[in-house]
């Protein structure tokens, strides 16, 4: 039994992470300034409000507590909001991991499990992107993530820290069961938009491009679940216990679906048609991403379970289609 912090654990993908280690009988504390997660999330711990931007809240968390580990997922995370504010990207994506960081070596936590993004490698240049493409990133968003596993790789040599980056593909998919899914208050992200559209809680779906160098002009990306992500995180937590230093993986299923082929799942899995337009490509989208995460597997012994797109996008359906849903704003 640890004890974990998870920094943005009322998010998306951080009450996964908690849900999963309360399952495996570990201790969870959540810090969370809920300017994006919710409070209905935090449902396997204490809830500790509080911003990594303000010190003394920091200093309120650490003090009477101590933690084995920390797993962060405290961050904004989209693109095109990225490229219109860089400042806040720069100062709560590297300036608040900082801080966190620091606050880490003042009361003696060690390890880190830091939730990075496959917008580092920018433009792909291969069919796969393996742990070792070039680092490129095209926004302000991939470019911070960039930033702390620099931050990160330093912090092994100057103090020891030990940490995981884990980048992770197009997180998606829900668990209705446990209650959780995702929510964002500003929705951007198309499955839960595809959904959205097809329950009619909002208008015509906008495909953005149809002129991509693809298979059939749209986007190809690599969906992941969202509870398969958290099990990787659990595995990197027990990687450290062997392995010093900073390490980096990428987490995908090494598929690539396009816009069309996530429509036309949604439409299969639910029997209902998604309403869509064809609408401009949006800026910053790369045409092609999917991961090799054959390094997270051989290393962390990752075994991904949720494979296939259809049960992926059917967990997210169920969550979207209950009438009570917390996130619904
Ligand atoms: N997309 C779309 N309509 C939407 C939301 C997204 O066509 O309402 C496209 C987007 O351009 C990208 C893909 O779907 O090609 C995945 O976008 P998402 O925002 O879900 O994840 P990203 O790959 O940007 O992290």
């Amino acid at each position: 039994m640890r004890d974990i912090l998870i920094c943005g654990g009322a998010g998306y993908i951080g009450s996964h992470m908690a849900q999963h280690l309360a399952e495996q009988g570990h201790r969870v504390t959540v810090f969370d300034n809920l300017s994006t997660g919710h409070r209905e999330a935090v449902a396997w711990g204490e809830l500790v409000e509080g911003d990594l931007l303000d010190a003394a809240s920091l200093q309120r968390l650490f003090v009477g507590r101590r933690f084995d580990a920390v797993m962060h997922f405290a961050a904004q995370s989209l693109v095109g909001e990225s490229v219109r504010d860089p400042y806040a990207y720069y100062a709560n994506n590297v300036g608040g991991t900082i801080n966190l960081l620091q606050a880490m070596r003042k009361h003696g936590t060690e390890r880190i499990v830091f939730s990075s993004t496959a917008a580092i490698f920018g433009e792909p240049c291969s069919a796969l992107i393996d742990e070792d493409h070039p680092k490129q990133p095209i926004n302000p968003y991939g470019a911070s993530k960039q930033m702390a596993e620099r931050v990160l790789a330093d912090a092994a040599a100057a103090y020891g820290l030990r940490s995981v980056s884990l980048r992770y593909f197009n997180a998606a998919g829900a668990l209705p069961e446990h209650g959780i899914g995702e929510a964002h208050r500003c929705e951007t992200h198309l499955i839960p938009n595809v959904l959205r559209s097809m329950l009619g809680q909002a208008g015509r779906l906008q495909v953005f491009g149809r002129d991509y160098d693809t298979p059939d002009g749209t986007c190809v990306r690599d969906y992941v679940h969202v509870q398969d992500l958290a099990r990787a995180h659990a595995l990197a937590l027990d990687y450290m216990d062997t392995e010093p230093g900073a390490h980096a993986f990428n987490l995908g299923n090494g598929q690539g679906f396009s816009v069309l082929d996530v429509i036309q799942t949604a439409a299969t899995v639910s029997g209902m048609q998604v309403p869509y337009d064809i609408a401009d490509r949006r800026p910053g989208d790369p045409a092609r991403l999917v991961a090799s995460g054959e390094r997270a597997r051989r290393v962390l012994g990752w075994q991904p379970t949720w494979t296939e797109l259809a049960p992926i996008i059917e967990s997210a359906w169920r969550w979207h289609r209950e009438p009570a849903v917390w996130g619904r704003v």
